[in-house]
């Protein structure tokens, strides 16, 4: 097992790598920036390292700094958590190539599954239905015109290298189809230096269903159930609850089964997630992303199982601690994403928080890095905690939930625990039907 483990991150995401660590007895190494020294992170930790300025560019995604750091503390694992490092695969290379453990899958699978048109054929050669759309990339405007007759309008068209709903455009007159692809590609160059784009029909009603999965270098793999992921604005996701309203046992078994064995074949090892757009009772494979999710206590809290646990397991060499039949569900969980912005137009406002106290009480979970007094920098995400709370059904889920976003002090700053608290009273919400689309139609409502 090893024994220290440098966390290539922060905020509350650092604070989850480092419980783990320490319930296994692994000592931690925090890395921050020069605007991070009194962040809770860096004061858990065994040790710390100053790795740079503020800008991420320049610290959190320093990889000569972030590597010295872990030479100088003798750190023989490194987690990157998500975002920043996590799913860079020369990163992970060069992390392999200095004798340290990467805490994550191979450097070859995060590169096959971070080029989105790659995943794609790779999956769909794997037996995992795909959205219908081009074979692969998009080239000229005579191919994208011939796709579009072929899948029918609206279509969206994604770039290879887009990621944290970045990089679509959806097209819903063919008119707009060749103006679209420049832009695009343009945009796709711009933020991710890669123009490759393809294009997909665009679902007019569906819901974001994934499935956790994690394996290891044993030829093991399992399934965690799904997770529905649906309320998003500007496809980012808001709120995430497990199981999914509309998947039943039979469903979860037998896509839970196709997804894990694909992924035995493939050799996969390490906790992964497979996104779905799932409509009228079809799954249609969007991403993998090949890291731990901001969502993932939603399951942890179903299960029972550590997730971050099993991914230090893996990638110490040892087996997963469990067999797909050992995994039970159990009741229901629910996770808010709470971030320090408007709660209806999502403008962010950092500032300092000046009284801190989080909820409790039975199945109540708050992750965050936050303490009064604590000044947050504008710097990063603006995502400040998670509240994940479970029941034993959705209805008990969701009547803890209100009462733990009532219980909730965060004062100082501006959150979006009025929103969390908007979508608990909404019929729609308490019934469980509500599409991809639903949030952003909700929030117009609440604007004007
Ligand atoms: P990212 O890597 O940026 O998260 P994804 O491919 O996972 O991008 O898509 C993010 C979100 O965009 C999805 O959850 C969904 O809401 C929306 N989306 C993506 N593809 C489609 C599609 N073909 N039809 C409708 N919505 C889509």
């Amino acid at each position: 097992m090893l024994k220290k483990v440098l966390i290539a991150n922060r905020g509350e995401i650092a604070l989850r790598i480092h419980r783990a660590c320490h319930e296994m007895g692994i000592k931690t190494v925090a890395i921050h920036s020069t605007a991070d020294e009194d962040a809770m992170h860096v004061r858990l930790a065994d040790e710390s390292v100053c790795v740079g300025p503020p800008a991420s560019v320049d610290s959190y995604l320093n990889m000569p700094a972030i590597l010295t750091a872990a030479e100088i503390t003798g750190a023989d694992g490194i987690h990157p958590g998500y975002g920043f490092l996590s799913e860079n695969a020369r990163f992970a290379e060069i992390v392999e190539e200095h004798g340290i453990a990467f805490i994550g899958p191979s450097a070859d699978h995060i590169r096959t599954m971070g080029d989105k048109i790659t995943a794609k054929d790779t999956v769909k050669a794997l037996g995992i239905p795909v959205v219908p759309g081009s074979d692969g990339g998009i080239t000229d405007d005579e191919e994208a015109f011939r796709v579009v007759k072929e899948i029918g309008l609206p279509v969206i068209i994604k770039a290879s290298s887009g990621g944290g709903g970045r990089g679509m455009k959806i097209v819903r007159e063919e008119s707009e189809l060749s103006s679209a692809l420049t832009a695009c590609r343009k945009e796709s160059k711009a933020a991710f230096g890669d123009d490759a784009v393809y294009i997909e029909k665009f679902l007019l009603k569906p819901r974001h269903i994934e499935f956790q999965l994690i394996g290891d270098k044993h030829g093991n793999c399992i399934h965690l159930g799904e997770r529905d992921c649906s309320l998003q604005r500007r496809h980012q996701k808001v709120l995430e609850e497990a199981p999914s309203p509309v998947i039943d046992d039979e469903t979860r078994e037998r896509m839970g089964g196709i997804i894990s064995k694909a992924m035995a074949n493939l050799g996969y090892a390490g906790a992964g997630t497979i996104e779905f757009l799932y409509e009228d009772g079809e799954f249609y494979f969007i991403e993998m992303n090949t890291r731990v999710q901001v969502e993932h206590p939603v399951t942890e809290m179903i299960t029972g199982i550590d997730i971050v646990r099993e991914q230090i397991r893996v990638a110490s060499g040892e087996k997963l601690s469990y067999t797909q039949d050992m995994v039970r569900f159990f009741g229901h969980a629910i996770e808010c994403r709470i971030n320090a912005e408007h709660p209806f137009t999502f403008v962010p406002n950092p500032g300092t928080v000046t009284q801190y106290h989080p909820p409790g009480g039975l199945n109540v979970r708050c992750d965050s890095a936050v303490y009064a007094g604590y000044k947050i920098p504008p710097y990063y995400d603006s995502m400040i905690a998670k509240l994940i709370v479970s029941g034993y059904t959705r209805e008990g889920c969701l009547l803890r939930l209100k009462r733990s976003l009532g219980e909730y002090v965060i004062d100082g700053v501006t959150t979006t625990i009025p929103l969390h608290m908007a979508l608990m009273e909404n019929e729609d919400f308490q019934s469980g039907d509500y599409d991809i689309h639903w949030l952003e139609k909700f929030l117009e409502n609440k604007v004007e």
